[in-house]
């Protein structure tokens, strides 16, 4: 396991150290830009300002650095170590990203076209084109860049949301501000693959509730995980088209000195209506089981 990123290139002009691994210093260059305007417009939203390394490996370079062997599954090193990977890395609030498409969002999007047939094949294909049955979403896992780098928001302040999906959701806010603020062309690459997904039977997963993320966390498995990741994404665009950037303020504000880890789901509905929107209380009413 590499004990620090001397087998890496650095790759220079952004204002966070970028490595990435041989021959990915492009798509290095294309997120580490996206995550440089990402950290301006949510650094002036919410007057926080985190620090950071970014990380584009290869397949080759992964096992020494990253957190989950999930190949192409974007992290940071805030994940819990302990279980893979190499936990005394000297860095830390690492962003950890592919920089080739991973099998397992291939598998995912299997899921999906078995399911549900041409139509979702077609659409797939029209909006994420590459060689696995013609459909490549590595340019959706790109953009959850901004998804790791918000989390950063809340782990450096520092403060604690009280469950793990609110963690997850508020990164998802924060990605869709920023998609919306900072490239609304690429709205479309954001959205389709989570949507398309979601109409997919609720049968193929066999962890739902939020209480089972809440206890197994990544532990419900890869593509389960990214089925509860999916569903925050159509709650997040919910929250920020009813409250816009200010809900993502909210959010990251009304969290700070709380003491909700005890707290029943209704209380925290409760608190999600008063404090953010009805739309953010859905979260928790509308999840399906
Ligand atoms: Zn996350």
């Amino acid at each position: 396991m590499g004990s620090n990123l001397s087998d890496l290139r650095l790759v220079h002009g952004f204002a966070f150290p970028t490595y990435a691994s041989e021959g990915a210093d492009e798509i290095a260059g294309v997120i580490a830009s996206r995550c440089q305007r990402a950290q301006t417009i949510l650094s002036d939203a919410l007057h926080f300002d985190p620090a950071f390394t970014l990380l584009v490996l290869s397949p080759d370079d992964w096992d020494a650095h990253a957190r989950t062997p999930i190949y192409a599954m974007p992290h940071n090193s805030k994940l819990p170590a302990g279980t893979y990977g190499a936990p005394d890395l000297p860095f830390d609030n690492a962003l950890i990203i592919g920089s080739q498409r991973g099998a397992f969002f291939d598998t995912m999007v299997d899921i999906a076209v078995a399911d549900l047939g041409d139509k979702a094949t077609t659409r797939l294909r029209d909006v994420y084109p590459g060689p696995n049955r013609g459909i490549d979403v590595a340019p959706f896992a790109n953009l959850l860049v901004v998804h790791e780098l918000a989390h950063l928001f809340e782990f450096q302040v520092p403060f604690r949301f009280p469950r793990r999906w609110l963690s997850e959701f508020f990164a998802n806010l924060c990605l869709h501000a920023y998609i919306e603020l900072g490239e609304p062309e690429t709205m479309t690459l954001l959205q389709t693959f989570p949507g398309i997904t979601l109409q997919a039977s609720a049968a193929h997963w066999k962890y739902r509730s939020l209480a089972d993320l809440e206890r197994l966390y990544i532990g419900v498995g890869g593509e389960n995980y990214a089925w509860f990741q999916f569903n925050l994404h159509e709650h997040a665009a919910n929250v920020y088209n009813a409250g816009g950037i200010d809900a993502v303020r909210k959010f990251h504000t009304a969290f700070q000195n709380q003491k909700l880890r005890e707290a029943t789901d209704e209380q925290l509905t409760d608190f999600l209506r008063t404090n953010i929107s009805e739309q953010a209380a859905a979260i928790i009413t509308s999840w399906p089981s």
